[in-house]
């Protein structure tokens, strides 16, 4: 068939179909009245209206589809992270109307009913000789045994864990608060890191997100240091503050024999093991700060005493991610007259014996509380 001819032929076609939908419309609408309309019944305008009827039907569809969309994709946390993404799919088309072409023979080539689409497609997704089939379990696009198998191992696993955070997290004894603290660290590692995931596995098992980032640190910093991951967890230190050297040399100082400290010097004598809660209040007038006797040269405020150098903690504020400023406690280096320095002592063993006593008492009473 030439050219011109298929033309022709194409033509004679449409004017056919077109007078087969009049007579088909006629024949529907015979029984009605002209007195039912109400438009202008020419040819030109029901053809308008028409056309512009199926153009409003069809936008309208096509913006609740997208907005539908849109909401699901929010919902589900869902970026646009489609097939197209992957590697192995990349470039396999030439373009996206063979893409679309071939997308299109398929649907023509199976079943008509959904049922029996499905059915199809589940049986030939189960060939697992198929070469097809395997690149796209290797692209996780559909699972195989092994990774259903590893799925439901997963989800029984989790829920476990949960089971175990939530006996632990309302406990506040040492032994659950230690243990509630391996279980986080054990579950929030490199991986959960790797994969961006760490939300959704808090809101899994119904934690704050902190909480498991706090994990995370744990492990990445105590697992790989000599110290066990347990023995830092049992008690925060404020390793940011004093180093073990001066923690050492500190410990040393106050344990050697014949140093009188001065917080016993500042207060009267034991009773049954305890200072008087006056004396610790510092509401006693026998005892107090000023019995601590100091030397000239530590009381001298003169212009030729002699300068120190010396740290103390100060909070300060520190710059941190998100624009934010923190305060932190950090040593700071002074540089002072020697009567600087001992005044701010005398200020802190002020308040001293009586915080000392209290963190002591707290420390033994409060991991023997029981509900
Ligand atoms: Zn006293």
């Amino acid at each position: 068939m030439s050219a011109k001819k298929k033309l022709e032929f194409n033509r004679k076609q449409k004017l056919l179909k077109r007078r087969q939908q009049k007579l088909t419309s006629y024949y529907k609408n015979r029984s009605k009245t002209n007195t039912e309309y109400t438009y202008t019944i020419t040819k030109e305008a029901t053809k308008k209206r028409e056309y512009r009827a199926k153009k409003a039907g069809k936008k309208e569809k096509e913006n609740t589809r997208k907005r539908n969309y849109r909401q699901a994709m929010k919902s589900k946390h869902i970026t646009q992270n489609t097939l197209e993404d992957r590697d192995i799919f990349k470039n396999v088309f030439n373009n996206r109307t063979t893409k679309h072409r071939a997308i299109k023979r398929l649907k023509n080539a199976l079943p008509r009913t959904p049922k029996r689409r499905s059915a199809t497609l589940a049986a030939y997704l189960q060939h697992t000789k198929s070469p097809a089939v395997e690149i796209l379990r290797q692209a996780e696009v559909v699972s195989s045994p092994e990774d259903l198998m590893n799925m439901s191992i997963e989800k029984a696993a989790l829920e476990d864990i949960k089971t175990a955070i939530e006996s632990c997290k309302t406990k506040r004894s040492k032994d659950s608060f230690l243990s509630m603290n391996v279980l986080v660290a054990s579950i929030s590692g490199e991986k959960i890191t790797e994969t961006r995931c760490r939300k959704n596995l808090a809101k899994k098992l119904g934690l704050p997100v902190r909480r498991l980032s706090r994990g995370n640190r744990n492990r990445t910093t105590i697992l790989k240091s000599e110290k066990s991951c347990w023995a830092y967890v049992c008690r925060k230190t404020r390793k940011d503050a004093l180093s073990e050297e001066t923690k050492r040399l500190a410990y040393n100082f106050w344990m050697k024999p014949g140093i009188s400290r001065p917080t016993d010097v500042t207060l009267c004598n034991k009773e049954d093991q305890v200072h008087k809660i006056a004396c610790l209040k510092r509401d006693c007038g026998e005892c107090g700060v000023n019995k601590l006797e100091l030397l000239t040269e530590e009381t001298d405020d003169l212009d030729t005493a002699q300068i120190v150098k010396w740290e103390k903690f100060e909070k300060v504020d520190i710059k941190v991610k998100g624009n934010k400023t923190i305060k932190k406690l950090v040593l700071v280096k002074k540089e002072t007259k020697a009567v600087e320095l001992f005044s701010h002592f005398l200020e802190l063993l002020k308040s001293f014996p009586l915080h000392q006593h209290r963190a002591t008492w707290q420390k033994q009473t409060i991991p023997n509380i029981t509900y």
